[in-house]
């Protein structure tokens, strides 16, 4: 039994072919420059008999791009998937849930129907979703298809840590409330996190940790009992901590006072926050951390500055969340970032020491690729490394709401959380 996971973006298609019950990863590939005139399209997929494979592909749209992968996983001289009933369920990673789905859903039309509407809340991501939800109904008519949500994993943030101070009536008639991403990520790590504290005695329902998922985009988790109780996200993956090109948290009434000093548009200034900002906009040279750290090791103050406000910002996130947590247990790092830069880990770390944190420096530049505790023995809070999987989550996610006996309502009741004591 396999699973098939897909990730459609804007112009591309990433997949992985999961086996269910060994979780190895059978298949995985990308389709990029979907739809792109500029560019022509290409599928490179990797198995390990066939090793990494590239092919030239015309794709107009996701649904040819599907066909295309469809095609490649089941062609058999490739030997992947001899016939499509050996595909069990397809998980589809969906960016945006709302708060209508808070948990991994099986699509129906009703469900399609909701996240059309769930759309304008995320008008780049879920589009795109939709269309690799839409192609695989129709090439795999009966194959069960699960929507696992960005966003499911932080529903339980009550609402004093989900509200905006906005004229109430923006949350009820449009939705706008924070909403969190990076949710199938945060899960993962954090699942393994509990794991690993269980074993030196601090049981999963007391335990106070941060999630920091630091890649291209960053967002940062406060999970109390294996809960979320804040993120640094948002409405929109805008929020929060400095990215490779958006911009993280702002005054808001910058926004007001560039589309004055710039004559800027609406989709200039979401270009500005979105597209030039964070760490290019700060250091004028890259988004790429590898790049910023190579460029500040050789003396650029403005890389310089541009590690410093990316780490700074982390740091002020993990002390706010120590405190809505009433305590802190571990800061886990992972992605691109986090689980390959010790440089970031160690300047995030160094003045943490008053919280109980001690960074085990060697450690933390020799250890790669595993999930490892990086902090020093007699550090109150531990350091862990812990890489994410996010598509193994997802498989997991997909392959528990089909073993459900009972498949759970497309539509999921809101769930409201009570305050707890601790975090007032
Ligand atoms: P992701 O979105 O998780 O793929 O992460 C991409 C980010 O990880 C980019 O900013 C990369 O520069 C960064 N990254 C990958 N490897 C390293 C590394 N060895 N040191 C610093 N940053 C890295």
């Amino acid at each position: 039994m396999k699973i098939l996971v897909l990730n459609s973006g804007s112009s591309s298609l990433k997949y992985q072919l999961i086996d269910a019950e060994t979780e190895e990863v059978v298949a995985k590939g990308l389709a990029e420059c979907i739809g792109m005139t500029q560019r022509s399209g290409q599928i490179i997929q990797e198995t390990k008999s066939t090793g990494k494979i590239a092919f030239e592909a015309e794709m107009d749209c996701h649904d040819e791009a599907m066909d295309r992968v469809f095609a490649l996983l089941t062609d058999p001289e490739m030997g992947v998937v001899k016939q499509v009933g050996e595909i069990a369920a397809v998980g589809h990673r969906v960016v945006h849930g709302g708060e209508k789905f808070v948990q991994p859903t099986l699509i129906t039309d009703d469900c399609l129907e909701e996240l059309e509407k769930m759309s304008e809340l995320a008008p780049l991501h879920n589009p795109p979703n939709i269309d690799g939800i839409r192609a695989c109904l129709r090439l795999m008519p009966g194959v069960p298809q699960i929507a696992v949500f960005d966003t499911a994993f932080h529903a339980t943030i009550p609402d004093y840590a989900y509200m905006y101070a906005l004229p109430y009536d923006y949350y009820t008639e449009f939705g706008v409330r924070r909403y969190g991403f990076h949710g199938t990520s945060h899960q993962y790590v954090a699942g393994l996190a509990l794991e690993m504290l269980a074993k030196q005695g601090i049981a999963p329902e007391a335990s106070r940790i941060v999630t920091c998922h630091l890649g291209n985009g960053c967002s940062m988790a406060a999970i109390r009992g294996g809960r979320v109780i804040d993120t640094s996200m948002g409405l929109t993956p805008a929020e929060g901590l400095v990215m490779g090109t958006r911009s993280g948290d702002l005054d808001p009434a910058i926004l007001v006072y560039l589309a004055r000093r710039l004559d800027a548009s609406v989709s200039d200034i979401d270009r500005i926050i979105n597209k030039e900002s964070g760490l290019l906009g700060l250091s004028g040279l890259s988004s790429d951390m590898r790049d910023i750290e190579e460029a500040a090791a050789n003396g650029n103050a403005r890389a310089e500055l541009a590690l410093e406000v990316f780490c700074y910002r982390i740091r002020k996130y993990v002390g706010a969340y120590a405190a809505a947590m009433g305590g802190l247990d571990a800061i886990v790092f992972t992605a691109g970032i986090g689980e390959n830069s010790p440089v970031i880990r160690e300047r995030v770390c160094r003045d943490l020491g008053f919280l109980g944190v001690q960074l085990d420096e060697a450690k933390n530049e020799t250890e790669r690729g595993r999930a490892v505790d990086l902090a020093k023995e007699s550090s109150r809070v531990r350091v862990l490394l812990v890489p994410t999987n996010e598509e193994r989550m997802i498989a997991r996610e997909t392959m528990r709401v089909i073993a459900a006996a009972e498949v759970p309502s497309p539509c999921a009741e809101v769930v409201k959380i009570e305050p707890a004591s601790a975090a007032r």
